[in-house]
């Protein structure tokens, strides 16, 4: 491999096992329900209709691979516990806007626990908590005040200075920062995806490389949806296309995908354990945006994630090439003793995101509904409401669906030129401000 080229492939996914292989669809059919969009929101969406039309024709499509997307690239943070901000922290609106959406957060965490353990995923699932931290202290400010704020909020939050840092961490880069458990958690994405897919009720019908190019809402309700070779005409319909919804014509002028590029090495060597002291596995983010996600894995290797940018087309091998030169500079900061050809796998994928740190949640015209736009936390977050959204689809209600219908929506964003400007700027900004941090 060259410099000018790095192939894109998730190592979560190269390292899941064997995938189920689906068909396309092709043609013109029918079906009482059409799932688009096969990730941790279309999965779990298609997973609960299942369960309560049992016999419903249910239809999942995804244009790739099922559960290969973002599912199967991103860092394993299940996310139950956020760490609360300024604004939250300040005021007593902060702290109760802070509980509802808590609700949710928890509700995510435990809903992927419950499914690892009921359809006994095995993604080395880690209920451990994970760490924030940052290299330069006045880049983390009021951690006391944060770490009181979580405990006194019903969560469970530990201060760690740096020599703390150093012996759970097996390095020395950090300074400052604090451990949130509670519900935290870390795990293999993919295996977690995978082992959705191989749990699916046998009513699911699963499509891949099958590309929603179009969708039609109907007056009577329900959508047609074209594909790229036929289409399928459906009573109910559920998006969990995330950051491709736009491209669909949904959600357009709200929500917008970011590309992120991570890496992953090769297992440490004996040496290598030995330099970091034998550290048990960890997971560490950055408070501030632009910051290193890092994690050191169940079987041994790091993951560095280091860079957020505005590119809707999606990132070239030879871009691909440059990031993993990043990700090597942010592994010698960390861990100077690893070899330079360290990494073994490097990808890209997109994450969505709103101005307003709002996801979607709603019917979007009778009888075709969306979740998705998650901000970075789609893990957890996706998993649970795309279960409360094939509920509230099929008529159910509940606190939690009541909570998601009652969330802001997402605000508006401008489109075109424009916003290509403002969101390069604005990311590259942060990526500037946060350079000690990666
Ligand atoms: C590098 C990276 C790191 C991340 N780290 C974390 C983390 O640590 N924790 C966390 O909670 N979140 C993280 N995220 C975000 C997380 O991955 C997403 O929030 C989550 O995957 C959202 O799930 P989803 O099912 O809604 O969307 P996706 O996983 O994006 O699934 C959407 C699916 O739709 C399919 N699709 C797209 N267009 C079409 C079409 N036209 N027709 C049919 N199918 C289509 C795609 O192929 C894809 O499979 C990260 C994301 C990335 C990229």
């Amino acid at each position: 491999m060259t410099d000018a080229a790095v192939a894109d492939r998730s190592g979560w996914v190269a390292l899941a096992g064997t995938y189920k292989n689906f068909p396309a669809l092709a043609g013109a059919s029918k079906a009482d329900w059409l799932v688009i969009g096969g990730g941790f929101t279309g999965l779990a969406a298609a997973r609960r209709l299942a369960e309560l039309h049992p016999n419903h024709r249910i239809v999942l499509i995804d244009r790739k691979r099922l559960g290969q997307g973002a599912s199967g690239r991103n860092s394993g943070f299940a996310v139950s516990r956020e760490m609360p901000g300024p604004s939250e922290l300040e005021k007593p609106a902060g702290r109760a806007a802070y509980l509802a959406q808590a609700a949710i957060h928890q509700a995510a965490g435990a809903e992927v626990k419950r499914l690892i353990d009921e359809l006994r995923i095995d993604c080395d699932y880690d209920p451990n908590g994970y760490i924030f931290a940052v290299h330069e202290r006045d880049k983390f400010k009021a951690l006391e005040e944060r770490v009181n704020a979580i405990n006194d909020l019903g969560g469970e939050a530990k201060l760690l200075d740096a020599a703390a840092l150093r012996s759970r961490l097996g390095i020395a880069f950090y300074n400052h920062g604090l451990w949130i458990g509670g519900g935290n958690a870390l795990l293999q994405p993919a295996r977690f995806a995978k082992g959705l897919i191989d749990a699916l009720p046998a009513t699911v019908e699963c499509y891949e490389n099958t590309e929603a190019v179009k969708i039609t809402h109907e007056p009577g309700g329900g959508a047609t949806v074209s594909l790229r070779d036929g289409h399928i005409r459906a009573a109910r319909v559920i998006i969990g296309l995330n950051a491709f919804m736009p491209r669909l014509g949904v959600k357009r002028g709200r929500v917008f995908p970011i590309s992120l590029t991570a890496s992953l090495t090769r297992p440490l060597t004996p040496a290598e354990e030995e330099a970091i002291g034998h550290a048990g596995p960890w997971g560490g983010l950055c408070p501030i945006e632009g910051g290193a996600t890092v994690r050191l894995t169940n079987d041994r290797r790091i993951l560095m994630r280091n860079t957020a940018e505005y590119e809707p087309d999606g990132i070239s091998q030879a871009m691909l090439a440059k990031r993993r030169a990043w990700h090597e500079m942010g592994l010698r900061h960390r861990f100077p003793f690893l070899a330079k050809d360290a990494i073994e796998f490097t990808w890209s994928g997109h994450m969505c995101a709103s101005r307003n740190w709002s996801f979607v949640f709603e019917e979007l015209s009778h009888g075709v509904f969306a979740a998705g736009c998650y901000n970075g936390a789609g893990l957890a977050r996706g998993t649970l409401l795309g279960r409360l959204i094939a509920e509230h689809a099929s008529g159910e209600t509940s606190p939690l669906i009541e909570n998601a219908l009652a969330r802001e929506k997402p605000s508006w964003v401008p489109t075109g030129p424009l916003f290509t400007l403002i969101a390069k700027i604005r990311l590259a900004h942060e990526l500037q401000a946060a350079k000690s941090e990666h």
